[in-house]
């Protein structure tokens, strides 16, 4: 097998890989008999190198549904499904994804292995909250079945714990009842960043809520916002309107944008026109899920515009106690500094379930910044600041962590390395972010 350049979402690191596609489950045992260690990569829709490693085995082509049922929203399927697909699949049968992330581009593995969140995580935590089993070859080469009650250790290790503890083959998760294809949704303007932290605790009755931060705003309106929160809509909501949206019309960025492109000034002038379209303090609307849920899968390719050197997306959670002073102390080195971000992006946390998961109680915060020579050592500064308010990085979104800042920032970081060296003891699935944290 031939070694090719691969690398994830934000184009960082670009390692060389021996990159294999199973098809079918005895595939896997066949890479498990071979010697050397490997990493299970789903869609490259992390940022980082979660899923890279010499040598890589790749779940798309192990993608087939196994069932669906209808009635009470449960479907299994392959670890290797697109969340696009399961929406394809159930949306016409008014069932939607319990938990989905930005991009509906992801594998259902990869989506239990980081244990992905989105907008409604105060009321539906985790996407692991949803999971009822999992079929997981272990590195021994046994099958496990496992949920949060029958082999719980392994099931909430494999939540969030990054494709360390086995190949997720089979994965049966619960669905969300929804009458439409649209959202009710409600956009409000804050001038700041206290008065959005208030507002999420306003409007935390509503399932959805996500605000979208300008964070290099100084002076009075620092931290200006705009939060948006929704509900699926019901079939009254639309008045007779259709109930499923149309297809949304792609766009595709493509080539990699030249570095001065994106520089602080177009990024305060982008910054300044989102603000400045949201005219009104409260904007109430139907929108469908597409646009709510997915605004960046619009375009293809968009994170080409960053350029051939990659971005970091700089994701961290700072617990609720101290989430005001926090939040606006990390802000306010960002803003001096002025790294640039399209993509300043705030949401509210409810509780930790996963050992092992990201999400705590709490305010999560992400940046995507360019790759310069100075950046590294900037968000290590970052890092001891979100060490000491007790926070901490999400893996599936982190590429240059140091190994310290893991394990004094996730409080089951040794039980998590303990049990994987208690099941995996000759070291079959390593991937580079776990030799770069030293996990195992
Ligand atoms: C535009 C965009 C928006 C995003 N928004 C969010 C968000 O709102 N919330 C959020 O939580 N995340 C978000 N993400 C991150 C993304 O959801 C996660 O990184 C997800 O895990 C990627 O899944 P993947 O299938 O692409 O897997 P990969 O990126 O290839 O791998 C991710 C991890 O899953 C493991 N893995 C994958 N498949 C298996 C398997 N079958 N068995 C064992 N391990 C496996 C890999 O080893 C790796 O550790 C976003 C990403 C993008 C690009």
């Amino acid at each position: 097998m031939a070694s090719d350049f691969i690398t994830n979402w934000n184009n960082y690191p670009r390692e060389k890989a021996k990159v294999s596609s199973p098809v079918f489950a005895h595939d896997f045992d066949t890479t498990l008999a071979d010697n050397s260690a490997f990493i299970v990569r789903g869609n490259g829709r992390c940022y980082g190198d979660a899923s890279l490693g010499a040598s890589v085995v790749s779940s798309l082509k192990f993608n087939r549904i196994l069932n669906f049922d209808a009635v009470h929203g449960i479907i299994t399927c392959q670890s290797g499904l697109l969340l696009s697909d399961v929406l394809e699949l159930t949306m016409p049968k008014g069932w939607f994804l319990p938990v989905t992330p930005g991009t509906r581009f992801i594998t259902v593995g990869g989506a239990v292995a980081s244990d992905v969140h989105g907008k409604n995580h105060h009321k539906d935590g985790s996407f692991s909250q949803h999971v009822i089993a999992l079929k997981i070859l272990t590195p021994a080469g046994a099958i496990i079945h496992c949920s949060a009650t029958e082999n719980s250790e392994y099931f909430w290790f494999t939540c969030g714990g990054m494709g360390l503890t086995g190949i997720i083959l089979e994965v049966t998760f619960s669905l969300k009842k929804i009458e439409t294809g649209f959202i009710k949704q409600v956009q409000i303007k804050a001038n700041g960043l206290d008065e959005v932290l208030d507002l999420f605790e306003q409007y935390s009755h509503y399932t959805y809520s996500v605000a979208w931060i300008d964070c290099l705003k100084t002076g009075s309106n620092f931290g200006r916002s705009i939060l948006m929160v929704g509900e699926h809509a019901t079939v009254p909501d639309l008045n007779g309107g259709r109930q499923q949206p149309k297809k949304s019309i792609t766009l595709s960025v493509p080539f990699n944008f030249p570095s001065f492109v994106l520089n602080g000034l177009s990024v305060k002038a982008f910054n300044a026109v989102y603000y400045g379209k949201n005219y009104k303090r409260e904007m109430h609307g139907i929108t469908s899920y597409e646009k709510f849920f997915y605004p960046l899968d619009a375009i293809l390719h968009w994170n080409r515009i960053y350029g051939s050197r990659g971005f970091v997306q700089y994701q961290f959670v700072i617990p609720k106690q101290v989430g005001k002073v926090g939040i606006r102390d990390i802000l306010t080195r960002i803003s001096e500094k002025g790294w640039g971000s399209f993509l300043a992006v705030l949401k509210l946390f409810g509780t930790q379930q996963g050992p092992i998961s990201f999400n705590m109680e709490g305010y999560t915060l992400a940046l995507d910044i360019p790759i310069n020579s100075k950046l590294f050592s900037f968000l290590d500064e970052l890092d001891l600041m979100i060490k000491e308010y007790g926070g901490r990085i999400y893996l599936t979104k982190d590429a240059r962590m140091k190994a310290e800042i893991f394990h004094s920032t996730y409080p089951n970081a040794a039980s998590f390395t303990t049990f994987l060296n208690k099941i995996d003891p000759e070291k079959k699935i390593v991937s580079s972010l776990s030799t770069r944290l030293e996990i195992k």
